[in-house]
């Protein structure tokens, strides 16, 4: 289990990032939640005014700017995201970004950018990493794959739930429409669109809390070192 990685895909709100913390908690691994990457790449350009359609001024954006990821996380639970030098964690899961951050995560220019960041946060290995192509792009040769889906109305009332939370008060049916859109966008771009790997294990979350999903992969974790042990 060296350097392992273990990428935890899905679409939004389907629990990756509460999953993906508990798991590295309980393996004593690094978590990186890639989202944070691509959102601070939207807040940069919503803050400069910039069209989200205006693909080339984003990556331009994205290659000039200087986007730090922590692998520590902060007292909110969350990869500090450093953007030119400012903590701007705080900033990055407000509605205005929610609502934009797929339409620059498409962008091909952007992705490549980002791209070799991530490999290069996992490269001493034992990190638990979550998007929505660790499995297929970032880490094809992830040891364990995972894709978490659960059905729209849960992940939209888990999304509420979340948001409330955090302050905001965006109606349930404005959230569920907005995880919608997403997900609509994020599978259909041609550039790393969401799917699962074909040798992902797919885990329905819609009728299990957090602990059960970590329990079932630390399941899938032993059946995979006892394979490796005694391969067949
Ligand atoms: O995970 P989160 O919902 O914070 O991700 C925000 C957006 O970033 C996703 O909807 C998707 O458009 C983009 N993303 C991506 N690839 C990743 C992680 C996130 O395209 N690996």
């Amino acid at each position: 289990m060296g350097s392992l990685v273990i990428s935890i895909d899905g679409p939004a709100a389907s629990g990756k990032d509460t999953v993906g913390k508990l798991l590295s908690v309980h393996l004593g691994y690094t978590f990186i939640d890639t989202g944070v990457m691509y959102r601070a790449i939207t807040w940069l350009a919503l803050e400069e005014g910039i069209d989200p359609s205006d693909s080339e001024t984003i990556v331009r954006l994205a290659l000039e700017s200087e986007i730090k990821i922590s692998s520590t996380l902060n007292a909110t639970s969350e990869n500090a995201v450093i953007v030119n030098g400012v903590d701007s964690s705080h900033l990055l899961h407000g509605p205005e970004v929610d609502s934009k951050v797929s339409l620059i995560s498409q962008i091909k220019g952007v992705r490549d950018a980002l791209l070799p960041q991530q490999r290069a946060l996992a490269r001493g290995g034992r990190v638990v990493m979550t998007g929505r192509d660790i499995g297929t792009k970032v880490f094809p040769d992830a040891a364990i794959k995972i894709y978490l889906e659960a059905s729209v109305n849960e992940r939209a009332r888990r999304r509420f739930a979340q948001q409330n939370k955090r302050g905001q008060i965006l109606p349930l049916p404005q959230v569920l429409g907005m995880i919608e859109e997403r997900d609509r966008l994020d599978a259909q771009r041609s550039e790393s669109p969401l799917r699962p790997a074909d040798d992902a294990v797919i885990i329905d979350t819609d009728n299990m809390d957090p602990t059960a999903v970590v329990d079932a992969i630390l399941e899938r974790i032993r059946v995979r070192c006892q394979s490796a042990i005694n391969p067949s």
